[in-house]
């Protein structure tokens, strides 16, 4: 079961990460893992200057790269978009990219937590997360096509 995702467990896993806890770095962490609609870190950080101002977009990038590089979140990569996108759910899922109108969606498949169970067994590795990303025209667009 996903442990409640409140500011305070948030903090905790800041903390137990190895890093120095902000206002804003919270932040950040809080409002990528509360929306599901993987974001920009230019959409992060638009979205986020309305409550800190004087967030700087520098300060959004850096704190998802360290973010990123503790596991904490996942990045994605580009959705045919350019930019690279955000995640902040690292349960085992999968991601399904349209490539006519960028949307990203989630799909939780119980078979994926079998899936990294046999990989870490014939690898060795400790699996911590992983980027699965398929291609497709999402339902909306077949509709608009046909
Ligand atoms: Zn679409």
């Amino acid at each position: 079961m996903p442990e409640k995702k409140t500011a305070a467990s948030l903090a905790k896993r800041l903390r137990e990460s190895g890093l120095r806890l902000t206002p804003q770095r919270l932040a950040i962490y809080e409002e990528l893992v509360s929306r599901d609609d993987h974001p920009t870190a230019q959409r992060l950080h638009l979205d986020l200057a309305q409550r800190f101002p004087s967030l700087s977009p520098a300060t959004v990038y850096n704190t998802l790269e360290v973010l990123v590089e503790r596991g904490l979140v996942h990045e994605l990569g580009e959705a045919g978009d350019s930019a690279i996108h955000y995640d902040g759910d690292v349960e085992p899922h999968l991601n399904l990219v349209c490539t006519r109108c960028h949307r990203i969606d989630d799909l939780h498949d119980p078979a994926l937590a079998g899936l990294y169970d046999g990989l870490a067994e014939q690898s060795g590795y400790q699996i911590r997360g992983a980027r699965l990303v398929f291609y497709g025209l999402c339902p909306a667009c077949q509709e608009a096509q046909s």
